[in-house]
């Protein structure tokens, strides 16, 4: 299919407002796509790997804004192209208006381009660019983007724009996605949804519905070495544990970080983040546990803990310091020593566990690995639920979960198997979209930092403001913070800075209050500084709706 071609489609798409018709309009393409099929269903969805693989594009907006202001000739600078960015606020529709090199060439002359650029060229260059590494791959990036600009035509443009800053907005979301699968290839919701749950994989799901039909989506398998989505929990007590289920499994919940290990005792052994990203060669230790306990292929779910030397936990912080880090693994290692707690046991030895009950799963879980595993109580009587709430509060324990003994594991839900109880009060993952630069002696660094929570409601921007956090954060800190913030600068005006959305802090407050200040509705009272969240994206932050909630309405 020509990118060209892609591009009018998603345009359509983009113009629909009814959501039958968008899926409707989804589905066509879909049935349209032939052999391009994985690669249009995943570049809808602005991504130019499936899910479960942790490439990125790790385009940022100057390099973006360098390759269209080059592509749109001598008369256009980068700078230029932020301007008029930070009037839009699209930079689909900027890319759109500068006449890059497609426009001025051939199609100014009415001639066809004998080598039109298609959907397949786009995914081979975005993903050769997403392995560019080393010295000099910030100009190889240019470069590519550059050729793909010259050779776009302006819809084509917008879209390729949106693409590599990873920002399709035209109102398709996964759920969209999946619905457009089955009715392009007439298979029912659900199939597409388990398989999906299993592989993560939208592209490689719509062949098989396409090919396959209903039973190849009940055939799907998981794969050792491919991350699924992390099974989640809402918050609860004992009461509506016991309530809703007969009997209540009860286990810590350790202040760590989640991993999924995958191990192959004849092949590799990975460890993933909550998001699916590649954390292995930051956590060695646990590597080196589960390769020295385990001699079956399996997928583990589990916490990474940081512990002291009497074995002891340590806090969240601790954890965070080892977590994703690339750089002194070693040495990081005398300093925090990470150990794992696996809840859970998703594969064991051939065998997919998804469909099997918790107690099961867990019987699994403690035959293939004789220690490491987060003891469980399964129990009708909720004295024995306070107790072991005590008892893992007393051992500096974040609190316990409550989890339904009989229910599947089922991949990136917050259902309501899960529960989860911790007596402190709550803090919030909000993502940081804008920022001050101090004052005085903080001169050189970003100071005050604008939070905003995720808008899940249906329209509107995807990020709403709540408050500014600039408390509880030492100078060190700072200097850290600025590091990690600045090159995420959007657009300055006077002290402020708009940023990217991309990290997430975890912040503290007393109260939220209703207030016209913030895009939110809301404002938070004394608002301070926790953590940095490096384990959570910007889709992981706190949504609206959780804070009406918390705000009481
Ligand atoms: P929180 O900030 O409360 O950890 P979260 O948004 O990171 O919340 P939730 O799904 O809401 O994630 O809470 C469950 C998390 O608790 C899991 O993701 C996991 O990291 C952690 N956890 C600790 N111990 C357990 C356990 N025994 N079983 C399941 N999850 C556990």
């Amino acid at each position: 299919m020509e990118f060209s071609e892609f591009a009018d489609r998603v345009a359509a798409v983009e113009a629909e407002t009814a959501d039958l018709e968008i899926t409707s309009l989804v589905a066509g393409l879909f049935a349209d796509a032939g052999d391009d099929l994985p690669v249009v269903v995943r570049l809808l969805l602005g991504r130019i790997v499936p899910a479960w693989d942790g490439t990125t594009l790790d385009v940022g907006p100057q390099l973006c804004h360098t390759a269209l202001a080059r592509a749109a000739g001598p008369n256009v600078t980068a700078d230029d192209v932020a301007d008029r960015l930070a009037e839009t606020g699209d930079i689909g529709a900027v890319a759109e208006s500068l006449e890059t090199g497609g426009q001025r060439g051939l199609a100014a002359f009415g001639a066809a381009d004998p080598d039109p650029l298609t959907v397949a060229d786009v995914d081979d260059r975005l993903r050769a660019l997403a392995s560019a590494d080393g010295s000099g791959s910030q100009d190889r990036k240019v470069d590519t983007l550059f050729g793909l600009f010259n050779r776009a035509d302006p819809l084509a443009t917008r879209y390729l724009a949106r693409l590599v800053l990873s920002e399709m907005r035209i109102g398709v979301g996964e759920g969209t996605v999946r619905d457009a699968i089955a009715e392009a290839f007439d298979v029912p919701v659900d199939a597409v949804e388990n398989a999906l749950q299993v592989t993560n994989d939208y592209g490689a799901v719509a062949v098989r519905a396409r090919d396959e039909g209903k039973a190849g989506l009940a055939d799907v398998a998981l794969t050792v070495g491919r991350p699924v989505r992390a099974m989640l929990a809402q918050t609860g007590t004992a009461d509506d544990a016991l309530d809703a289920w007969a009997a209540v499994a009860v286990e810590t919940k350790f202040d760590g970080a989640r991993v999924q290990v995958h191990h192959d005792p004849d092949g590799e052994t990975a460890v993933y983040s909550r998001n699916m990203a590649d954390v292995t060669d930051a956590l060695p230790e646990i590597v080196e546990f589960v390769q020295d306990a385990v001699d079956v292929p399996v997928i583990l779910d589990g916490e990474a803990l940081a512990v002291d030397d009497d074995g002891d936990p340590l806090p969240f912080q601790a954890v965070l310091r080892r977590f994703r880090r690339k750089h002194d693994v070693a040495r990081m290692r005398e300093e925090v020593a990470i150990e794992l707690r696996a809840f859970d046991c998703l594969h064991a030895d051939g065998t997919d566990l998804l469909d099997t009950p918790l107690r099961d799963r867990r019987d699994h879980l403690e035959s293939v690995l004789p220690t490491g595993v987060s003891p469980l109580t399964i129990t009708a009587d909720p004295d024995t639920v306070a107790a072991r709430e005590t008892e893992a509060l007393a051992a500096d324990h974040e609190g316990i979960m409550l989890k339904n003994p009989d229910s599947a594991y089922t991949p990136g839900k917050r259902g309501q198997n899960w529960l989860k109880r911790k007596p402190e009060v709550e803090t919030l993952d909000l993502v940081v979209t804008g920022a001050e630069w101090g004052e005085g002696r903080r001169a050189n660094h970003l100071g005050t930092f604008l939070l905003s929570a995720r808008n899940d409601a249906p329209d509107g921007d995807d990020f709403v403001t709540i408050g500014k956090v600039a408390t509880g954060i030492s100078d060190e800190r700072l200097a850290e913070l600025s590091d990690l913030l600045e090159p995420l600068i959007q657009h300055q005006d006077g002290t402020e800075v708009t940023l990217d959305p991309a990290v997430v802090f975890e912040v503290g407050y007393e109260e939220i209050q209703a207030s016209p200040t913030y895009g939110s509705g809301y404002a938070l009272r004394f608002p301070r500084f926790v953590a940095v969240r490096e384990d959570k994206r910007p889709a992981d932050a706190d949504s609206l709706s959780r804070i009406e909630r918390l705000a009481g309405e």
